[in-house]
């Protein structure tokens, strides 16, 4: 269960080793090694629980739906103020943050940071 992301609406494969995980945090706690990028990236609707591909190059507003069952995935789950949530309450957890925080600026072309993205993209 991913406690960085309130009511994550899908999970998603990494690329890297083949697991299903709601958010880049859920990786880096699980596995020891870096989220490997790719450009198209394997979802799974926790709507519908189907699987679909989406290609987050050329990524529009459509692409933030389920396509089986039209579940809005995207906007639901973006990531960014999970801060509030967990400040002062682990040192260990903010450190991982900032640490995540930098590694995200570097993965620009990655759903893990889309969600950002789209939202302020959408204002
Ligand atoms: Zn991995
Ligand atoms: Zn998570
Ligand atoms: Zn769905």
């Amino acid at each position: 269960m991913c406690k960085h992301i309130l009511n994550a609406q899908v999970s998603i494969r990494s690329p890297c080793c083949k697991k299903w995980f709601d958010c880049a945090e859920c990786h880096a706690e699980t596995e020891q090694h870096r989220l490997q990028q790719t450009l198209e990236m394997v979802f799974a609707c926790k709507k519908c629980r189907k699987c679909f591909r989406k290609q987050v190059e050329d990524w529009d507003e459509s692409d933030e739906y389920c396509p089986h069952c039209d579940n809005h995935f995207l906007l639901e789950a973006k990531t960014p103020k999970m801060a509030l949530q967990v400040e002062g309450d682990d040192v260990r957890v903010d450190a991982r943050m900032i640490k995540d925080d930098r590694e995200k600026g570097e993965e620009k072309k990655t759903i893990w940071s889309l969600g950002e993205d789209v939202a302020d993209k959408l204002g």
